[in-house]
């Protein structure tokens, strides 16, 4: 496994009215780390999922559309998936930012990633490649 950047999470600070607020946090952090650890790869297949489904999404209103995963969750597994995996197959494509419907600040949108025939770039499969191929 590759050793990720951690998200600076003072940009992501939460709105005060939380359901999970209240919750110890260390039982907070161990779901989280359960999560994190068990289920990495089940997890990305989830958001690619739900990428391809829901195309041009935001992180924040993915992470509403994906049951059970937090914002941070999501956004590795976001990062991920926009990677070369083993087999070289990018599965996803960062896009042009926009104010995000759920966290009303500007982020990053998702499409499922196709590759050009011309130059081999990974390009959003709505999208021509800027290379004039398809
Ligand atoms: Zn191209």
């Amino acid at each position: 496994m590759s050793i990720h950047p951690r998200p600076t999470d003072s940009l992501f600070a939460e709105p005060i009215a939380r359901s999970h607020a209240t919750d110890p946090d260390t039982s907070v952090k161990a779901a989280a780390s359960m999560n994190r650890s068990g289920n990495a790869r089940a997890n990305l297949e989830r958001v690619v999922q739900a990428v391809e489904t829901n195309p041009g999404k935001t992180s924040g209103e993915l992470e509403q559309i994906v049951p059970g995963l937090d914002l941070t969750e999501v956004r590795r597994r976001l990062t991920d998936a926009a990677r070369p995996n083993r087999s070289g197959v990018v599965r996803i494509v960062r896009s042009a930012a926009r104010k995000c419907r759920v966290l009303l600040t500007s982020q990053s949108t998702w499409f499922a990633a196709k590759r050009c025939k011309e130059c081999g770039d990974w390009v959003a499969v709505c999208d021509e490649c800027p290379c004039g191929g398809k």
